[in-house]
């Protein structure tokens, strides 16, 4: 027996402009399907965000499989192209690609598109991952303006990522670096992750007519990107639940342990079952007893060290589960992924993308 996983869409604010042309107006929205949909499945992600007005992930091979499956509106590379025959398919199939470096700049400085290709120049604003560095960043943008006049690219837009949206720090210092260097250019402007969406929503409107883009994640699919405030806090709901049932019991006496490494001691007499469900299910082995878990509706405990394919929990509050008894392991009837993260010392955005392709999915709409 295996466990299941059951995703449904996550759910999209309405992004319907308001008002005039001069009018402040709610951003559009690139959908970060990165990763399979954070682990949900790139074309279930891709439906589910059907009314976003984009998608945004890093290969490839994801962007074409959205294209095939009748994608119509932008998608976005966020790492851009590596070679020339990235390129020839972004020309392909109408991708539009992050310029990050030089050697993107030079790569299509040789392309021969048979259509102008779309793309955000990106600036390092103080992250120190991808992107120009702010005394390069001018440069590089007027770089991409030529090769528009030379119809090599189309629609030129600017974009930064931020490294402390979730955090005390915010995104002060570097929206500053921004505004500095890129903020009086022309184009499109994309800043905001799940975190900076949700925390500082003002500074992704649109003023003055100029397209503002933003670039949720994690909270799409209805998990946090904070530490500590939970998705509920902000009426998300899970996208996805990962299930599984009972396949045993054990009556353990006192001085009985469990698992590997027998890391649980019984202190009295006590049931425990056995879920199907491990870490090469892409449940974390850094979650520890104490772990929530939900079992027949009842909330209770791991216990011990979570194996490859099962793991054990507490039944004392549940004392009629036996065989077959449902199990949550995170999601709508579960804990939530982030409480089972924060027990593994990780986020839930590292469960969600290492569920593991043996898990059945069941989609539901
Ligand atoms: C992953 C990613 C996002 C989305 O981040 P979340 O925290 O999941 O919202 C946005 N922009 C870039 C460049 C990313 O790599």
């Amino acid at each position: 027996m295996s466990s299941t996983v059951t995703s449904s869409a996550g759910a999209l604010a309405d992004t319907a402009p308001a008002g005039g042309p001069a009018a402040v107006v709610a951003p559009s929205i690139w959908a970060v399907i990165k990763a399979h949909s954070y682990g949900h499945g790139t074309v279930q992600g891709m439906q589910g965000f059907a009314a976003a007005d984009g998608l945004a992930m890093l290969d490839l091979a994801e962007a074409l499989e959205c294209r095939e499956s009748g994608w119509t509106k932008p998608i976005l590379l966020l790492e851009g192209c590596f070679e020339p025959a990235d390129l020839e398919l972004a020309d392909r199939y109408r991708l539009t690609s992050v310029v990050h470096s030089r050697e993107q700049l030079d790569m299509l400085a040789r392309a021969r598109p048979a259509q102008p290709l779309d793309v955000l120049v990106k600036l390092n604003s103080g992250m120190n991952r991808l992107g120009f560095a702010a005394d390069a960043y001018r440069g590089a943008h007027a770089r991409a303006l030529e090769l528009r006049a030379q119809g090599i690219l189309g629609s030129v837009g600017r974009m930064t990522h931020f490294a402390n949206a979730d955090a005390a720090q915010g995104v002060a210092a570097q929206l500053r670096v921004f505004q500095q260097v890129a903020g009086d250019l022309p184009g499109p402007v994309s800043l905001c992750n799940s975190a900076a969406t949700l925390r500082y929503p003002e500074i992704s409107l649109a003023r003055g007519g100029a397209e503002s883009w933003v670039r949720p994640g994690i909270c799409l699919y209805g998990a946090s990107p904070f530490a500590d405030a939970d998705a509920a806090s902000f009426g998300l709901k899970p996208a996805m639940s990962l299930r599984s049932a009972i396949i045993a019991t054990q009556d353990l006496r006192p001085g009985d342990t469990v698992g590997y490494g027998s890391l649980f001691t019984a202190e009295a007499p006590m049931r425990i079952g056995v879920v199907a469900c491990g870490y090469a299910d892409g449940y974390p082995r850094h979650a520890g007893t104490g772990t929530p878990i939900v079992v027949a509706g009842t909330r209770t405990r791991l216990l011990g060290r979570v194996s490859m394919d099962m793991l054990a929990v507490d039944l004392t509050p549940v004392p009629q589960a036996g065989i077959g008894a449902p199990v949550s392991l995170w999601g709508a009837d579960g804990p939530s992924v982030d409480e089972v993260a924060q027990a593994a010392g990780t986020i839930g955005y590292e469960l969600l993308c290492a569920l593991a392709t043996r898990v059945p999915v069941r989609t539901t709409p």
